[in-house]
This record gives C-alpha cells, structure tokens and sequence, in this order.
C-alpha cells in the first residue's frame, strides 16, 4: 500500500490552492475580467529590471557548464558571502557565510529547518492564525502541532496561553512577521518578552526550545514599520527566509536558512540542517538563481501597489461596514466575515464572483483572508460586489 498520509495530502487540495483552481475554471466560463479572484499570494508585480539586467549578464558572460552546474550542496560559497554581508548589514549582528544553507524557498527552508531539529513526538507551536502548510511541514517531521490562538482582532502573542501551551516536550515555535494571513507585524516589545519566556521556560525543563521565524514578507512593511531582527532577541533562533514576495519570483524557488553564529552549538545546528537538506532532497538550490540573488538580494521589486491596494481595500471595506484588521506588512487583509461560518460566507460570497479564503484552515473561526496582490483595477471593479455581498446580509436582518 502507498503511504496514505501523502495520498491524502496530494488528493486533497489546501482551500487555498482549491479556491485559485476553481477561480481559473471560473474565469475560463465567464471572463476573467468578471471573477474577482483574491484567493492566492502570487506577487502581482514584476521582478525589479536590475533582477532582469543580472539573469542577462549572468547568462551572456558566464560559462554554461558552470552557470548551470551544482553548487555546493548549501550552497555557492561566494553566493553565501553576499546573503551574510546583506544580513549584517540589516541588523547589525554578526553573520556567517558557513551558517547559511541556501534553500527552495520558504517552503523548502520551514521543512528543513523542522526536520533538523524536530525528533519523533516533539510538539511544535503555532501561533494562530497561521500559513496552513505549517501543519504539513511539521507533522512530516514527526511534530505534534500545537496552536496557540493570538489575542482576537489585535493578533498579537497572548503570552499567558503561549505560556500555558509550552510543554517540556515543546522543541520549536514557528512565528511569521509580517503574517498571513493578518498582516501583523510582532513588535520588537513583544519579541523581547517572547525570547524571555523562551529562556525561562528552556531553563525550567532542562531543554531546547527553537524559534523558527518565517520571514518572506520581511520587505513588505507600511507605514514605517520595521521587521525587528529575531536572533537578537533570543539565542536559538533560526531565521527561514524567501525571495519570493520581495522580489516577486516565487515560481523560481529560492530562499535560505540563517542560523545565528551566536547560538549555543550553532556547528552542530548548521550540520542538522545540511543532513535534512541532503535527507529531504534540498540540495544546492537553482544555480543560477542563487547568483541572481546574490546581485540583487537587498532589492525590492516595486511594491508600492500593494500599498495603494491595502489603502484602497481597507478604507472602502471599513466604509461598507466590514470589520477590518490593518495589516502593518504583508499583501493581506484579514476580515471579519459576516456569519458565524467562514466557508458559509465565502461560498456566499461566490454568488458575488468574489474569490475569499475561509479562515478555518489558517487555524481560526470567522474571517477571511483578501489577498491583494492584484491590479488596482481588480480592486476598483470588485468594490461593487464587496458592497453587494454586505448588502445581502442587512437584507437577511
Ligand atoms: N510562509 C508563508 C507565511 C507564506 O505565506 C508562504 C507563501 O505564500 C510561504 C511560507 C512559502 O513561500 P515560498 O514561496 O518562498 O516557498
């Protein structure tokens, strides 16, 4: 018999992936200009031209045989110099190249980063609401996932449950600032009173509790507000990130895992990970976008369109009436829905052509998630349905 767990998983599609197959079934039947799909988080924006220029140049003055040849399997050397000069230079701290381990992606660096630490039966916590694949990258690891659910409508950490939840079995904690799906950004207050309780509760029972940040939207912030730099604020952190939001290349799949030379056994934690990397089959990342990115890594694609997107969706939503969260970061807006049950009013919702992910299987009841990486235009012509799909619902009163 093949393994069931994966039958399932492949069998079943996340509601996210389910929503955007249904959205392109649906615009083939009616016109795409007629389905306001707000379903995934595929950046809505091109490359910047400097990523373009450095594929070109990589391409015209570079040995074939080399250029697409395998690096290293953590990684090209010179590739990782330029990820920890990018990384210092951000925060400050020290950084070094033989601690990076170039990755697939965020996806590939959470899955490696778990599988390095994780041994058969340890609990992983979550803060709720969190990206869904978590669960999945946790449990092929071997984990028990916990969620711990954040404080309702300001989404920041409940330390008193965080406190409750963590166990002597607990081995790692997976945070994600800027999050999806809320758009909250941990401010540093809070990292410091999280890397406190991490120390204490690690000193109570003798073990290693590892935080995981997932950072792929760490460049995508409004208003000023910064990403704090996590290893700073507690010494077992491993930072998990991706290039895929910030320069707009997800389909390329290229990211990396950092883990601070200040932490204890830092060595033996980088060895963990090569070992789950060449274990999981996440050896020597795309070669030749990790010589891109290497050019371009402190860039940004132009983001400003998710700012006006952001501005635009959640002043109009207020203003119909929805209950909003203002995300500090990110491209979502998570909102309340208006029933009980999310998948109600996202299938409702349908009736409208609007394309909404339930909040269910990010771990909470009762909002979903707008993605608003899409043109602006997208967002104008769909203010008319998000108006009639409230209407719908004082009409039912
Ligand atoms: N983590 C979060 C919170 C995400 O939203 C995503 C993708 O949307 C990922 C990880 C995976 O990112 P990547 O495309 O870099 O694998």
């Amino acid at each position: 018999m093949i393994n069931q767990k994966m039958l399932g998983l492949g069998t079943k599609r996340s509601a996210i992936r389910e929503l955007f197959e249904y959205g392109k079934q649906r615009k083939a039947e009616i016109g795409a200009d007629k389905v306001f799909d707000f379903s995934i988080g595929n950046p809505s924006v091109p490359a910047p031209e400097a990523l373009t220029e450095a594929l070109k140049d990589l391409i015209a003055n570079t040995d074939p045989v080399a250029l697409h040849g395998y690096t290293s399997a953590q990684g090209d050397a010179a590739v990782r110099a330029a990820v920890a000069e990018a990384e210092e230079a951000r925060s400050g701290c020290d950084v070094d190249p033989n601690l990076i381990y170039m990755t697939c992606g965020a996806a590939a660096s959470l899955t490696v980063s778990l599988h390095a630490i994780v041994n058969p039966g340890d609990e992983v916590i979550v803060l709720a609401p969190y990206f869904p694949e978590y669960r999945v990258f946790a449990e092929k690891a071997g984990a028990i996932l916990r969620e711990v659910p954040c404080i309702s409508g300001s989404f920041r950490i409940d330390f008193a449950a965080l406190s409750a939840a963590i166990t002597p079995r607990t081995k790692a904690m997976i945070i994600n600032s800027p999050n999806n799906p809320t758009g909250a950004v941990i401010p540093a207050a809070d990292l410091e009173k999280l890397g406190k309780l991490l120390s204490e509760k690690e000193g109570d029972s003798d073990s290693e509790i590892f935080l995981i940040c997932d950072e792929p939207y760490r460049a995508l912030t409004y208003d000023g507000v910064e990403v704090p730099y996590v290893p700073a604020f507690y010494h077992r952190t491993l930072v998990c990130y991706s290039y895929s939001k910030a320069l707009s290349l997800p389909g390329e799949r290229i990211g990396y895992i950092l883990v601070p030379p200040a932490m204890p056994g830092a060595k033996e934690v980088y060895a963990a990970v090569c070992g789950a990397g060449r274990a999981l089959g996440f050896v020597c990342a795309p070669s030749l976008m990790q010589y891109a990115v290497a050019k371009c890594g402190n860039m940004t694609a132009d983001l400003s369109v998710y700012e006006t997107n952001r501005k635009l969706l959640s002043e109009s939503l207020s203003e119909m009436g929805y209950s909003i969260t203002n995300p500090d970061g990110a491209f979502y807006l998570f909102v309340k829905a208006l029933e009980e049950d999310a998948a109600a009013f996202c299938e409702k919702a349908k009736q409208f052509e609007l394309l909404l992910v339930p909040s269910d299987s990010f771990g909470v009841k009762g909002y979903v998630r707008i993605s608003y990486c899409v043109s602006t235009q997208q967002i104008q012509a769909a203010l008319p349905a998000f108006k009639a799909l409230y209407e719908s619902y004082e009409k039912k009163d």
